[in-house]
Parts: structure tokens; sequence; C-alpha cells
């Protein structure tokens, strides 16, 4: 008798940490809740981070990874962007792809191909296995709606957007100021603009596009991409996938102590993701800044970058030691109050912590995602991607932050610093910003429940691909 082969979802993340864990957690819950087996095939252009590599030490034996090799991106300048170099290592990973995924068909009842935002290159080769490729969106619904109205905007605005004086109405979103959208469409000449554009088209060749938030966070934009219109690609809102890791490394242990000794509520987190990186300058002042606020910290430190705010996207650990960098005597004059971590935190833990009170955040989705599942409200400080359309989205529309103002050089001084880090720690605007992200605690955790709205979304996915 013919033996019945299991389904199987390949998934082909984008290098870097940030998109590499709600798709974790999308695998997560296919398995669990759709018994599904997945494997992830990773293009590299480089050794695995070590990052990378625990995150897949830790998954189940139904959640299979395979790096590719690295691929030789040639003589790309210095100055490339990050979604240049994505989007590049992509293409040059596809005859890799073809001989995994190959494998897998043979193996496996394969039904889709997902892949994350910069990913749509590989279509064609799912289709030619006979697969429906989807993409998992793991930014807002409001990134997506710009997304898919970006080819319009291509064709109607002939300047910079950054020089617009009306601001930009993205479909079902607040308006917003053209310089506030997402880094490589600030720069229209630039290579990383004409990959976005490359991939937003392609878009609507989707079976489906998941994106990671719920109604509840993002009510407007998640009509908008709801609304029904022939060829349009539909739109399964599945989020909040989050990072959710339990397990406590030896190097984590430090941080996670020093929390257990802190009053409850009292503690701001503050960190820039898995590769967000400060001038000297602004280095120089967050931390006597932080120091001025007389609030108790924990800080993930990174030596300072004055040329690019995104230089450990790829490696995430800083190549000097970043408390050579910190004013002197700081360490000193905190110590106690401020815990201060080199490179990496476990942040996942440290949220869900009951003395963390506050986050210091670069708007990563996942941070402020992972700040919404814990109900810990946060201090926006965006650095790059689509960052700073997620600090306007958390302060003017949600309001579930506060926002600190950069003087005329573009840095945030100390005093600036300490008023909002008290403001959100003892202040009145600090009392309704908490209240607000309460709220979306409690309809965080309800759209992932047994029949909330996200997990219905997800059944709807996997019961197209089960009939596809
Ligand atoms: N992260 C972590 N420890 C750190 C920094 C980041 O665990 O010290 C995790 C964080 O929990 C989040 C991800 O890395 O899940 C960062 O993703 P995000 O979208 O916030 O930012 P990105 O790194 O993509 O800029």
């Amino acid at each position: 008798m013919a033996e019945t082969k299991k389904t199987h979802v390949a998934v082909l993340p984008t290098p870097g940490m940030g998109h590499l864990i709600p798709l974790v957690e999308l695998a997560k819950r296919l398995v669990r809740l759709h018994n599904i087996s997945v494997t992830f095939i990773i293009p590299t252009n480089g050794p695995p981070s070590k990052a990378q590599k625990s995150v897949f030490d830790s998954l189940p034996a139904s959640i299979d990874s395979v790096f590719l090799p690295p691929v030789n991106l040639g003589d790309v300048s210095e100055d490339t962007k990050i979604e240049t170099l994505i989007s590049l290592t992509i293409v040059h990973s596809l005859p890799l792809l073809r001989d995994v995924l190959k494998s897998l068909a043979e193996k496996t009842r394969l039904v889709s191909l997902v892949v994350d935002l910069f990913g749509t290159d590989v279509f064609d080769v799912a289709r030619e296995f006979n697969i429906s490729p989807y993409i998992f969106f793991p930014s807002t619904a409001m990134a997506l709606s710009l997304f898919l109205y970006l080819p319009k905007l291509d064709e109607t605005v002939p300047v910079e957007y950054r020089d617009l004086t009306e601001p930009v109405k993205i479909p079902g979103c607040i308006p917003i100021h053209g310089k506030e959208l997402l880094d490589p469409v600030q720069d229209r000449k630039n290579e990383a603009y004409k990959w976005v554009l490359h991939h937003t088209k392609r878009y609507r060749l989707a079976g489906g596009i998941m994106v990671n938030s719920f109604k509840e966070l993002e009510a407007g934009a998640i009509k908008a991409l709801q609304e029904k219109e022939p060829g349009k690609t539909p739109v399964y809102p599945v989020g909040p996938l989050v990072n959710v890791d339990p397990s406590t490394k030896a190097d984590a242990a430090e941080c996670l102590t020093w929390l257990d000794g802190q009053p409850h509520g009292s503690v701001l987190y503050v960190s820039f993701g898995s590769g967000g990186t400060l001038s000297s300058e602004q280095v120089d002042e967050l931390a006597l800044g932080l120091e001025m606020s007389e609030q108790r910290f924990l800080w993930v430190v990174r030596s300072p970058n004055d040329k690019v705010a995104s230089a450990t996207y790829f490696s995430v650990n800083s190549r000097m030691d970043p408390f050579d960098f910190l004013p002197k005597g700081f360490l000193e004059r905190t110590k106690g109050r401020g815990l201060v971590v080199s490179s990496w935190a476990p942040q996942a833990q440290v949220l869900s912590h009951g003395s963390t009170g506050g986050f210091l955040t670069h708007c990563g989705w996942n941070s402020t995602l992972e700040s919404v599942v814990n109900g810990v409200p946060v201090i926006v400080w965006p650095l790059y991607a689509e960052q700073k359309m997620n600090a306007v989205m958390l302060t003017e529309d949600i309001k579930v932050a506060l926002r600190p103002k950069a003087n005329e050089n573009g840095v945030v001084g100390r005093e600036e610093i300490a008023r909002v880090v008290k403001g959100l720690m003892e202040g009145e605007e600090g009392k309704k910003v908490r209240y607000r992200m309460k709220d979306l605690k409690e309809a965080a955790a309800k759209v992932l429940s047994h029949d909330g709205s996200s997990t219905k979304a997800l059944a709807d996915v996997v019961h197209k691909w089960q009939n596809c």
C-alpha cells in the first residue's frame, strides 16, 4: 500500500533575525494546530550567526532547517542597502533552492512555499513544483498597504516622496509624511528602491499574504487590505506571532537574575533590535540621559557606528567591545540601578518579566509586538527600515508610545531622553499609554485563542493549501 505523505510546507526566510523569529512562530503554529511539518530553507551570504543557529537548534523535530551554501555577491559596494543585499542573496540562491525543493517534493506532500517580504523571486521556482507561493509579511498591515500601493505611487508621483508637501495617504492608514516612509523608498534612484518596487509589483502573483498583525491593532489598514476587488491577493492577519522562547541560556541568566531583584514595573528595557547601532555621540547622550532620568534600566549596548544605523543586522554581535565606548565612569555611577549587557539579551523573557515597566525600542515590528503581548508601553526611537512608520503609528494612531525629539543635528540630547524616560516610567503621559497597552495585550491574547480571528485566518490559509 502506498504510504500517505505528510503535508509539508517549505519556508524561505530572508537573512537576518528580525524576519526569522516570527516565521519560526508561524511554523510552530502550523505544526501544533494543523499537524503540518515544515522545512526552513535559509539563503546565506556568510556563515550562519550564533543567534540563528540557536533558534534552529531549539526547534521540535517536525521543523527542519537547511542552510543553503553562502552565495558570493561579488563586488557589492560597502554602502549597498540591506534590501539589495537580501534580494541579491535570494536571486543567487535560486539554483540551490531548486535542489532542496526537488528533494522535499519527492519525500513529502509539499503544498506551499512561504517566503518573506523580499522573497518574490522564488515564486517561479515554486510554480515549477506546482506549489502555490505565499508571502509572510513580518511587518505591519500599514507597511503592507504601502507595498501594495507603491506601484501606483511610483507611477503618479514625479519627485522624491520625502519632498512631497502633502502627507502620503496609504489606504486605510493615518496620513504620513514622505520622509517617514520606509528607508528604501527614500531614494528612488537607489537600487534598494528598485528592488522594493520589483517585489511589490510581484505581490499580486502570490496565492495569499499573511501579515503579522491583527484587527484591534491596525483596524483601518486591515479593512483596506481585505476590501474585495478583482485580482486582489487575499490578505490574512495571523498575528501577533512573537518570540516566546522560554529557555534560559547561561549568558542570559545574568540579566534575568538582576531583574528578579528589581521592584515590580520599575525597569526600562533599552534595545535597538538585532541590528540597530547608534553614533558615538548618540551613545554618549543616551547613557547620560539614562543616568539623569534616575530610573532603573537594562540596556543592550552595541559599539557605535557613525555611518549606518543597521550595522549588525546580519551579524548581531558588535565587532568591538561596546563597553569601551560608554562615557567615563558611567557604569560605576549607575551600578545597581542600571545593568548594561553587550549585544544581545533574552528579550522575550525580559519583556515578560514583572520588573520590566517600559521599553525604549527602535520600533522593529517584532519588538513592538513583543511589547504589545506583554502590555509594556514604549518609547519610540526609530532607526531604519519601516521603523519611522511604526513610530508614527504607535504614537499618533494607536497612542501607546512616547517619542523623544531629536535636535537640529538629528541627535536626541540627554535632557530630552531623561524627560521622556521619566515621563513614561513615572508621569501622567506614561499612565495613559500604559492603560492603552494593557487593552491591546488582552486583545492580542484573544485573537490567538482557539476561536480568535488570527487562529481562524491561519486555518483558512491551511484549508486552501490542503485543497490545492
Ligand atoms: N532580540 C532579542 N535580543 C536582543 C535583540 C533582539 O531577543 O538583544 C529579538 C527580539 O526579541 C525580536 C528580534 O530579535 O524578536 C528583533 O526583531 P525586530 O523586528 O524588533 O527588529 P530587527 O532586529 O529586525 O531590526
